[in-house]
């Protein structure tokens, strides 16, 4: 395959080297299709500013990721395991914890550096003769044929391919272009985060405090420090960012209720506001959305990383399945397969904690005792924290082959 000309050619041409379209791209070039990969960013390892950008990826991500030779090339500074979640309300006494050991598993899922692992995937891509990544160029246009979908570039690349697949992220060209509606609407909330050294060990759990103007989160990271999402209101968070780095620390102690002492040490905060997106279809003619391209939720559950992964593994197994008997994998039919399945999952994923949200939202005593009772009710039925755990830890819905290994 030419690298680096101006007319190409591929099978499969993925728009957006994120973690979820090189995930895509690994996995489709191992079953030996040839894949082209797109970014409109200039470099590669991008310059991460401080803070480190972490997701919390299931054991399902990981077995994928494993499945692709990526997981046992991540450094251990960049992936920390976490063996319990704790989950309470801060307007009552309702407290939730998850526990690895409680269903014979070492861990519930590792926090991960973002581009870490985007750094380690674009290692395993670079050195794989069937795909490749182009950077600093970007989709104008596009128009399909019979046989092949021919995109045009910014750069003036002509890239000929049996099918695009659409991972550029919550405002992706790629869902523009093919006219693909979506909903969206705003959590009225912004997500600060930093990395902070507490003053007590984190104990390998990953926490979440629900405050009334929205849950906060530590995380834990390497060298005994946590990784903080702290989700509120416009006005709080506006507050929040122009605190000083003692003051800030202080009211994150704080509505942390202490549980982890005190704060020594916050990075620079940045923060991202959120909102939910879903795509109202999946596919196109000879297209493809996964990732965020085709879904964002609120970072409560840790969900969204995990949801692209495992769109990328789904799409990749029925491509892979009708490329192995040597039929054409970019028919409407085949495609819809993906879309049925992926989207009903995200949809019931995307419902459920848009309600948890919305019900941490309330201010109602009312409300707030029975959430009290709800944490703890649950807190005591082992048969329910499994049932909980199994979707948490990523096999809930319809697995993927690539995370059952
Ligand atoms: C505060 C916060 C915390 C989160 N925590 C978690 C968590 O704990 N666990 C979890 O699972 N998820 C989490 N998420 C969600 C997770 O970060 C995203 O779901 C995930 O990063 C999406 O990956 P992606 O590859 O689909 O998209 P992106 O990471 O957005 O990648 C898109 C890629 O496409 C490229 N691109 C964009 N536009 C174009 C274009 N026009 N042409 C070419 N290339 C383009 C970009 O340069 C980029 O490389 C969190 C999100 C937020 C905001």
């Amino acid at each position: 395959m030419n690298k680096h000309g101006y007319d190409l050619s591929c099978n499969v041409l993925i728009n957006g080297a994120g973690l979820v379209g090189s995930t895509c791209a690994l996995s489709l070039a191992q079953n030996g299709l040839d894949v082209l990969i797109l970014d409109q960013r200039s470099s590669d390892p991008p310059i991460e500013p401080e803070p480190m950008r972490v997701s919390a990826l299931n054991i399902a991500s990981q077995n994928i990721l494993t499945a692709l030779d990526v997981w046992d090339r991540l450094s251990p500074e960049i992936k920390t395991p976490f063996e319990n979640i704790e989950v309470w309300d801060a307007s009552g006494h309702g407290h939730l914890k998850f526990e690895a050991a409680s269903v014979g598993i070492g861990q519930l899922g590792h926090i991960v550096s973002n581009s870490g692992i985007c750094t380690t995937l674009h290692q395993a891509i670079n050195e794989h003769p069937n795909t490749s990544i182009i950077w600093a160029d970007a989709i104008t246009e596009y128009a399909t044929s019979e046989d092949k979908i021919t995109v045009v570039t910014e750069n003036g690349r002509t890239i000929n391919s049996q099918l695009l697949v659409g991972s550029d992220g919550a405002k992706s060209k790629t869902r523009k272009l093919a006219n693909i509606d979506h909903e969206a609407a705003s959590y009225q909330q912004i997500a600060i985060i930093a990395s902070v050294t507490t003053s007590k060990p984190h104990g390998s759990c990953a926490r979440q405090r629900f405050l009334e103007t929205g849950p906060l989160a530590f995380l834990p990271i390497s060298n005994h420090q946590c990784s903080i999402v702290w989700s509120s209101d416009l006005e709080e968070t506006n507050r929040l960012l122009t605190l000083s780095d003692a003051a800030f620390s202080e009211a994150l102690a704080a509505a942390f209720n202490y549980e982890l002492g005190s704060i020594e040490s916050v990075s620079v905060r940045r923060s991202f506001p959120l909102a939910r997106q879903h795509a109202k279809r999946y596919i196109g003619d000879r297209i493809a959305l996964i990732g965020d391209a085709a879904h964002t939720v609120h970072p409560l559950a840790g969900l969204g990383a995990n949801q692209g992964i495992s769109d990328a593994a789904a799409l990749s197994q029925i491509i892979n399945a009708r490329h192995s008997d040597n039929r054409d994998f970019s028919t409407r039919s085949v495609l819809r397969r993906y879309e049925r399945w992926r989207r009903s999952e995200n949809a019931f994923l995307i419902d459920t904690i848009d309600s948890l949200q919305q019900c941490f939202g309330i201010k109602n005593p009312v409300v707030s005792q029975a959430r009290t009772a709800g944490l703890n009710l649950t807190d005591r039925s082992e048969i329910l924290k499994r049932k909980l755990m199994h979707h948490a830890i990523g096999f809930g819905g319809q697995t993927p082959l690539l995370a059952q290994q």
